[in-house]
């Protein structure tokens, strides 16, 4: 027949904390929207890699993780951290290498304001603030060059160098220029900070001045990230899509999800654009261990993580109506706690998956 059911194999990484709840969530809505579909089916191998596994075995993955994933079209990850674990041995025993190994050089965060979600900004409403930030995933602030020397003496030095290459900031530009190319405004904001850093992110001005001449129907402008920072809070209708380095898209998109008001919504994806390995999606926030185990986690972050992976995919049809099932439940006032409703996990996996059943 001509209707052939494509097939997708997801690596689920629920991780610690509140990562397994809402991961089993997620799992949950896409396994309904499949069958209501018919289009696809997802095979989804399940991996118990966190910090309990740590604590058991001294390490959060297995020697063949890499391998694993390689297996799999895209990476569907819950959060990982615990309080007794340091934050750097979680970083660089599971993230960090999942990241460099598979080459993920372009992060993305969407963010925008869902129906029934109140921004901090005075008069900001759903669809005035709608943003894409793409972080440079791979090189400058966090390549991990530096070192120390005299340590503990009163002349001690300590160096930590960015490193920025013509090739990676090259690529992550082309990359962020597509992206605003696909968005309705076609618009992009280049942030640096090249007044005071005149290395490397004069190079980035440099790269994105040439790069714009490949992407002649997409707007774009320069700013500086501590101008951004003020632009974001104070403009925000003036941005669509945004590229910055490591460190500072880090920062702006910690500020973007603050201010589209609430950390269990949005999602990322660590993506490879060139698809040799698969891309990793996740919500943004954390384990959250004070709420674990209650029942209460807000799902629609690894819901709309759901949705970009499937958008990632090529899925896009299901991905747009995942996300107004999504979209009409909060409306609908089916909220958790944290954006001040009383639903639990359950109730609002519940409303989507009917939702879902009842589209058309
Ligand atoms: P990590 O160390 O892994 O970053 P964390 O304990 O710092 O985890 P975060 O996930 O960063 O916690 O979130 C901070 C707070 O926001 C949590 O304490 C939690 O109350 C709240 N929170 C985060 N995600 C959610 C969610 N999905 N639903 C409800 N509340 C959340
Ligand atoms: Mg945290």
């Amino acid at each position: 027949t001509n209707t052939q059911l494509r097939r997708y194999r997801i690596a689920s990484v629920p991780g610690d904390g509140i990562g397994p709840e809402v991961i089993a969530a997620g799992l949950e809505v896409l396994e309904v929207l499949a069958a209501r579909n018919g289009t696809f089916v997802l095979d989804v191998d399940h991996y118990d890699w966190s910090s309990e596994r740590y604590r058991k075995t001294g390490a959060f993955m297995p020697d063949n993780a890499l391998s694993l994933l390689k297996e799999a079209d895209a990476i569907y990850f819950g959060a990982v951290g615990a309080p007794d674990v340091p934050d750097h041995i979680t970083l660089w025993g599971l993230r960090l290498p999942i990241c460099q190994r598979l080459d993920q050089y372009a992060n993305i965060r969407p963010t925008r304001i869902f129906p029934g979600v109140k921004s901090p900004l005075r008069g900001v409403e759903e669809g005035d603030l709608d943003w894409l930030i793409v972080r440079e995933n791979s090189e400058g602030e966090y390549s991990g060059h530096g070192g120390r020397a005299h340590v503990g003496l009163p002349e001690e030095v300590a160096t930590e160098t960015s490193i920025f290459t013509r090739s990676g900031v090259e690529r992550i530009m082309r990359f962020a220029f597509g992206e605003a190319r696909k968005r309705p405004r076609k618009l992009l904001t280049v942030v640096t900070k090249s007044n005071a850093q005149r290395h490397g992110l004069v190079l980035w001005d440099e790269i994105a001045a040439e790069v714009a001449k490949d992407f002649p129907d997409v707007t774009w402008d320069k700013e500086l990230v501590d101008a951004m920072t003020f632009r974001m809070v104070a403009k925000p209708k003036s941005i669509d899509t945004v590229v910055a380095t490591n460190l500072h898209a880090d920062i702006l998109s910690d500020l973007a999800a603050a201010l589209a008001g609430s950390l269990g919504i949005a999602p990322t994806g660590n993506i490879d654009p060139e698809r040799r390995f698969p891309s990793m999606f996740e919500p943004i926030h954390g384990s959250a261990f004070d709420i674990t185990g209650k029942g209460i986690a807000n799902p629609v972050g690894s819901f709309w993580t759901a949705s970009l992976m499937l958008e990632h995919l090529g899925e896009t049809v299901a991905a747009k109506i995942l996300i107004s099932a999504v979209e009409q439940v909060c409306a609908a006032g089916i909220l958790t706690p944290d954006l001040g409703g009383r639903a639990t996990t359950a109730d609002v996996t519940r409303a989507v998956c009917e939702a879902l059943r009842g589209s058309n």
